[in-house]
């Protein structure tokens, strides 16, 4: 039997099934029950929330043999089952982003005219609308403005703004929203339910939040995740890259309580967890700011200018993050200056204006002690290799390197790495998980980062990898002294 895409199998078939616009819905329904359909829609929203499947189902319900409750298509009868394959011919599906649209769009004014073949009425579903061209735009108007009896439109489309006005005021309009991630996740439990998918909670939820509010990416994540009929939280979490939501939450709840202890104890365990910190920094910043225009509505405004704070606080972490040696330091430090209560005269004094980051590691090296003796910026002299070629250089320009990866799969895994030792032209890296320390090293990768890595600094590198929670002592095992050392080093104290 052929396979079918699961976000085609799953597409709603009727309305019922039409999940996260429930204000189209309900209009939608309301127009069939009162027999009243515009002859004319715009549909406009983000990719992947559901304008096309829609669009079918108006074409069903305008057409259906056996329509229940006078807007239910069944689903059943040869008009709905025909344009479920996509092969009714009165329903034409007209892609206006490819040369064959521009042609179907040109066709359109002669061809209207004509009654439709087999169904009662012919629906033309006129998908990326925003890019015809001018003159199909005229043809389109001059048809929209006295559509015969037989015929209806849907015009799709992501960029509304692209759309002349003269066409949007002869639509009725509806702006599909994002699906939120709570029906997303409340689909694809029922999805993996049907296909006898053993999902967890976490994958799915962590899948509901990376897609951005759309339902076919998030269909199609499921189907590409699963492996052997199962879908974990792991997995999801290794591919797609992203930090565990449940440690955002608990990490905003902490430093709102101004707990830094259990801050930093989250910090550590999303360090053991193997996330990225950057993208961690970037997650969480994206939240605050959800909360800060939240609170901006409720013109709580003491809240608004706390948060500001905090989100002042992380972008600092954030640009801060690939430079230092320490990769979780400037976390540490937006942490203990939101959630320490530190007088801002000391924070500044002490936190902001040290800009060499590597001395301030170098001399407070208990914080981050590498397990090997020998210190990670040693410059082999017999190597050819010149003196200002330094680790340091390394972390600083590391950013570059990653910029200049092109392949998306290796890129993420480089974002990973950390320069940990050069010791002449071996330079080792240090990943927070295996799965990206794997990536690199395949042979091919390899040898394109080592490429990069000597076009921007000159000299030709050898790569070598270790994991740094075996190699690295981290700060994990020293939970609580790892308050006092950075409040030492910053000259603060916790206030409880
Ligand atoms: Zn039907």
């Amino acid at each position: 039997m052929e396979k079918i895409a699961l976000y085609r199998k799953y597409r709603p078939h009727n309305f019922d099934n039409l999940v996260g616009q429930e204000h189209i819905k309900t209009t939608l329904v309301n127009a069939f029950k009162s027999q009243n359909v515009s002859h004319a829609y715009l549909f406009t929203g983000p990719r992947g929330t559901g304008k096309t499947s829609t669009a079918r189902l108006i074409a069903k319900a305008l057409n259906c043999s056996d329509l229940k409750d006078n807007y239910e298509p069944c689903d059943k009868c040869e008009f709905c089952t025909e344009i479920n394959d996509g092969r009714l011919i009165d329903i034409i599906e007209i892609d206006a982003a490819s040369n064959r649209g521009i042609d179907e769009v040109r066709d359109l004014k002669e061809k209207i005219q004509f009654s439709p073949t087999r169904s009662k009425y012919k629906v033309y579903i006129i998908d990326e609308v925003h890019m015809m061209t001018k003159e199909a735009f005229n043809a389109l108007l001059k048809t929209l403005e006295e559509p015969p009896a037989h015929a209806y439109f849907i015009l799709a489309t992501t960029e509304a703004h692209k759309i002349p006005e003269t066409i949007i005021s002869r639509c009725q309009r509806f702006d599909f929203k994002r699906v939120t991630g709570k029906a997303i996740m409340t689909r694809l439990n029922y999805i993996a339910q049907l296909e006898g998918i053993t999902a967890e909670d976490k994958a799915l939820e962590a899948i509901s939040r990376y897609v951005d509010g759309g339902m076919r990416d998030a269909i199609g994540l499921v189907e590409q995740l699963t492996v052997n009929g199962s879908l974990t939280f792991e997995h999801v979490k290794e591919i797609l890259g992203i930090t565990s939501y449940i440690l955002l939450e608990e990490l905003y709840s902490a430093i709102e309580k101004k707990d830094v202890k259990d801050s930093l104890r989250i910090v550590h365990d999303m360090h053991d967890q193997g996330c990225d910190l950057k993208q961690f920094i970037h997650e969480f910043i994206e939240d605050l700011r959800t909360k800060l225009l939240d609170s901006v509505m409720k013109n709580d405004f003491e809240k608004s200018a706390w948060l500001i704070k905090v989100v002042e606080a992380f972008q600092f972490a954030y640009e801060k993050t690939n430079t230092m040696s320490i990769p979780q330091l400037p976390l540490e430090i937006a942490i203990i200056r939101v959630a320490g209560n530190l007088k801002e005269e000391v924070v500044k004094e002490k936190i902001i204006k040290p800009v060499a980051p590597v001395s301030i590691a170098r001399e407070h090296a208990p914080i981050n002690v590498p397990v090997k003796k020998e210190t990670p910026t040693s410059i082999a002299i017999d190597s050819g290799v010149t003196p200002d070629f330094t680790i340091e250089k390394i972390i600083e320009g590391w950013p570059r390197i990653v910029e200049r990866t092109k392949a998306p799969a290796l890129r993420m895994s480089v974002k990973n790495a950390s320069p940990f030792r050069l010791d002449g032209s071996d330079l080792t890296l240090a990943f927070s998980s295996t799965f990206h320390k794997d990536k690199v090293m395949e042979h091919d990768y390899r040898v394109e980062l080592e490429e990069i890595i000597t076009s921007v600094f000159g000299h030709g590198i050898r790569i070598l990898s270790v994991i740094k929670d075996i190699e690295i002592k981290s700060v994990v095992d020293e939970k609580d002294n790892s308050v006092d050392e950075a409040l030492e080093i910053f000259g603060g104290e916790v206030v409880d």
